[in-house]
């Protein structure tokens, strides 16, 4: 943290996310507070991924790289290791090229913040003299746990039931990110996760999307293990802290996929009254399990607004009607301003982690029904340790019936629980609210991390 830039006007920072939706957001959220400072920012992507972007914010500058599979991305390669090779190689010759380039223009980069996903990232800083700011989009309980599979204090594939890890609760084997236990399947999954690990303590900065309030446990942990970790976030659209809310909010969502407007339907709704269903951007559901989901919001008689993406829409059931008195089906939706609407009542929720900030820095209950990765690790904690949400239970096949999932709904919206949950939530909201307002824990990090980019004048 001692190379030190001088005049504030120049700073210049590149953020490159890993190319997925889930990462792009939270970096992006970022950076905008770095903006709103007066720092320069340019957003680097891959050369397929940019593809499929709609929009990059107009006070964005936008750059790419490339991963070598500018034609298919992660898909064009035969498995993540074979994709993860290619990127560090030609991503390490094209980022290069990149600062070159920048550097030649006149737009010298001071500080790349990178996703730990692409830990090659800050051996290219290095070698540039650049501040390397490494940054977590993923529950930090769940990186704690990739980072013991990387020390070798957790075996993968895991034969035990249950674990025990310092700083945190015991898990048992399902609460788990998914990779481990599908280890046999793609064992280069498993390792693109733990590689995350291999040089980060070459990072100047660590910073994780999350905030000290909400688990201080594994804070404590993270910056006794790396003293340059903290905490910054919740690192999510401003206009869901109502005071906060700036009028270019929007334009910082970069997305896949089109959003369509459910707004007008959500407004004349009841306070409290609508379900919200959404798996995020990735996950694939099984066909079975789309029918309970359908038939379970037809039936529970609430209103519905569900999200399915444009590639799952051939699941829905062919008698299933898209837009009805009660429900909605979009292929994709602003998230934020939907988990804002009054009249949302509670979230059926896959678990990502950017969903499952949102809907904390929000207050909305969540109805868990994690699917793979990170989620179900997330699910636990949701569950059992926030107490912001309850779990619908799979059967023997994995599915969740929509018995289960019309219970669960009735528990939040009727029930002593629900309310419980719903002033769980609320706790949770304040606390986030309070750590990225001037003087809570989030801000004085970002306010240290900012000054050691642009030290202030003595
Ligand atoms: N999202 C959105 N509209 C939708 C569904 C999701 O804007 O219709 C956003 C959501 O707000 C979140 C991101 O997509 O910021 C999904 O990230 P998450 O970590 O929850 O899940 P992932 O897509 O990585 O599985």
């Amino acid at each position: 943290m001692d190379k030190k830039i001088k005049d504030r006007r120049i700073t210049h920072c590149l953020l490159l996310p890993y190319p997925a939706q889930g990462h792009i957001n939270p970096i992006l959220q970022f950076s905008k507070l770095l903006q709103q400072q007066g720092v320069k920012v340019t957003l680097v992507s891959t050369i397929f991924y940019s593809k499929n972007m709609n929009k990059v914010p107009s006070n964005i500058s936008f750059e790419t790289i490339s991963d070598g599979f500018d034609k298919g991305g992660v898909d064009e390669a035969d498995n993540y290791k074979a994709y993860s090779d290619s990127f560090r190689k030609v991503g390490t010759e094209t980022l290069s090229e990149l600062i070159e380039k920048l550097d030649k223009q006149g737009n010298h980069v001071d500080c790349i913040i990178y996703d730990p996903f692409i830990p090659w990232v800050i051996e290219v800083a290095k070698r540039f003299e650049i501040v390397g700011a490494a940054y977590f989009t993923q529950n930090m309980n769940v990186n704690s746990i990739y980072y013991h599979v990387y020390k070798g204090k957790l075996q993968v594939p895991i034969i035990v039931d249950e674990i025990s890890l310092p700083s945190m609760p015991k898990l048992e084997v399902q609460d788990l990110p998914s990779f481990f236990l599908t280890y046999e399947e793609d064992p280069s999954l498993v390792d693109l996760l733990v590689d995350q690990f291999k040089i980060i303590e070459k990072a100047d900065w660590i910073l994780c999307n999350t905030f000290y309030e909400l688990d201080k446990e594994i804070a404590d942990w993270s910056i006794k293990t790396w003293p340059q970790f903290r905490t910054v976030g919740p690192n999510i659209p401003s206009m869901m802290f109502l005071d906060k809310q700036h009028k270019d909010d929007e334009d910082y969502c970069v997305s896949q996929f089109k959003s369509e407007d459910c707004i007008e339907w959500l407004n004349d709704k009841p306070k409290g009254s609508v379900i919200y269903v959404s798996f995020g951007s990735l996950a694939s559901i099984d066909e079975d399990q789309m029918k309970e989901i359908a038939y379970g919001l037809k039936n529970s008689g609430n209103y519905f607004l569900w999200v399915v993406r444009a590639s799952e829409e051939i699941k829905l059931p062919k008698d299933f009607e898209k837009k009805s008195n009660k429900g909605l089906v979009v292929k994709w939706c602003s998230q934020i301003k939907v988990l804002a609407h009054e009249s949302l009542g509670c979230f059926i929720t896959h678990c990502g982690w950017n969903s499952t900030l949102e809907a904390l820095c929000l207050g909305v209950p969540l109805i868990a029904m994690p699917q793979l990765s990170d989620q179900t690790t997330n699910a636990k904690y949701i569950v059992d340790f926030w107490k912001i949400g309850i779990r619908a239970k799979f059967d023997e096949k994995k599915i969740v019936r929509q018995e289960v999932l019309n219970d669960c709904i009735r528990e939040i919206l009727e029930n002593e629980r629900g309310k419980e949950i719903k002033n769980n939530a609320m706790q949770l909201k304040n606390l986030a609210m309070k750590a990225i307002n001037e003087g809570g824990s989030s801000h004085k990090n970002i306010k240290e991390f900012m000054n050691d980019l642009f030290p202030l004048e003595p």
